[in-house]
């Protein structure tokens, strides 16, 4: 059985006493005997904090993004050892901002896996076609390049420690989602491509959420798809009645 995941990205919102009253109320309210695993991320500052309030649920804290060195002189950045020493177990890698917004390519997000897995760290990757990469049928192709220049390098065994998050970048923050029958068609086509290059292994067990817009009155839908695992959900992880009607919906 492949997991059932719902993670929150709180991008770079909500300081040090916002974090705390959020998880103060998703631990409150949680479910506290689902299958579903429930991820949130806040940011980099308050993650420390929000790992010890956390300490003991079945909530997993997670980091946003770290460096692909393991340390070094990179001014502002944060390593995969830092991560580990507040006890920061899994990590995103290359959400549509970081690409878009920080310079963030293939080859960069290739180290950053593999940093991060040597370290043992499990990766939540992101990745997913631009509005004119849908509208000139090219979507497939995007995904496909990503995943092979910056994920398909790892080994068998590392696929373990690896969730893939399908995001169209056009469907991100906008309100305006992909059809369950799209998210589902491009979710049984990343399945595929795991089962043509990897193994069949690795294709039934490797979850794959599915992000862009999921609210509590679209999520069941889009959790329905078979191939669908769960979400990564920006917006409506920063009310907790909202995230957790998304993650009762999974
Ligand atoms: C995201 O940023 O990963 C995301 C899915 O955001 P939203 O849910 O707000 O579209």
């Amino acid at each position: 059985m492949r997991k059932q995941i719902v993670a929150g990205n709180w991008k770079m919102n909500n300081d040090s006493k916002q974090t705390k009253a959020l998880l103060d109320e998703l631990l409150a309210k949680r479910p506290q005997s689902t299958n579903t695993k429930i991820v949130i991320a806040p940011t980099f500052v308050n993650l420390q904090q929000a790992v010890e309030q956390a300490a003991g649920s079945n909530i997993i804290v997670a980091a946003q993004n770290m460096h692909q060195a393991e340390s070094g002189a990179y001014t502002g950045e944060i390593s995969v050892g830092m991560l580990k020493s507040i006890n920061v177990n899994t990590v995103i890698l290359g959400h549509s901002e970081r690409r878009a917004y920080f310079g963030e390519t293939n080859s960069i997000l290739a180290e950053k896996v593999k940093t991060a897995l040597k370290n043992n760290v499990t990766i939540i990757f992101c990745f997913g076609e631009e509005l004119a990469d849908r509208q000139s049928g090219n979507h497939f192709n995007v995904v496909e390049t990503q995943l092979r220049e910056g994920l398909f390098h790892i080994t068998e065994e590392q696929w373990g420690s690896v969730v893939l998050a399908y995001e169209p970048v056009w469907a991100i923050g906008t309100g305006e989602t992909a059809s369950p029958e799209q998210a589902q068609e491009m979710h049984a086509f990343i399945r595929s491509l795991l089962r043509d290059n990897i193994s069949s292994t690795v294709a039934e067990n490797t979850s794959i959420l599915y992000g862009g817009s999921v609210k509590p009155d679209n999520a069941t839908e889009i959790f329905s798809k078979p191939d669908v695992d769960g979400g990564l959900i920006g917006g409506a992880a920063l009310k907790a009645d909202d995230f957790l009607a998304i993650v009762n919906a999974k």
